[in-house]
């Protein structure tokens, strides 16, 4: 599938849309979701226009892919939940609910999160 920069991401990107910010820098941005599944739900993704993390990891330069996975670890320090635990997912495609196409990393924390999925 082809970047579409009309997404919402890349529109909180361009500063056209707000967002409660985390943390930024060259490679990435985290904010708070704006419908929040956790006490904490927050989103970090690339600066890069990628689709999906196969996006990402066929397309953009291995250390365009290291500072974005270090900005998750980094958010997750600056939410102050590395002792008391976090989840990060992230939905890809149709069968996993993707709703933004512009990869993203959720970053869930603040409370006891239940199992990883609903039992089959
Ligand atoms: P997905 O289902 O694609 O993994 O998740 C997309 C997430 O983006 C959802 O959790 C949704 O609440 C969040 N989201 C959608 N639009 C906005 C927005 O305009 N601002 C923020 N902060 N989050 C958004």
């Amino acid at each position: 599938m082809a970047y579409d920069d009309g997404n919402i991401f890349a529109k909180i990107l361009r500063g056209e849309v707000p967002c409660k910010k985390v943390y930024e820098d060259e490679y990435a941005l985290a904010f708070h979701d704006i419908r929040p599944l956790a006490p904490v739900h927050v989103l970090v993704i690339p600066k890069g226009p990628y689709v999906s993390l196969d996006d990402m990891s066929a397309t953009a330069a291995p250390e365009v892919i290291g500072a974005f996975f270090r900005a998750v670890g980094e958010t997750a320090r600056i939410l102050g939940v590395i002792d008391s635990g976090y989840r990060i997912l992230a939905n890809i495609g149709s069968n996993a609910h993707q709703e933004v196409m512009h990869f993203h990393v959720h970053i869930f924390a603040g409370a006891p999160l239940g199992p990883m999925l609903r039992k089959i």
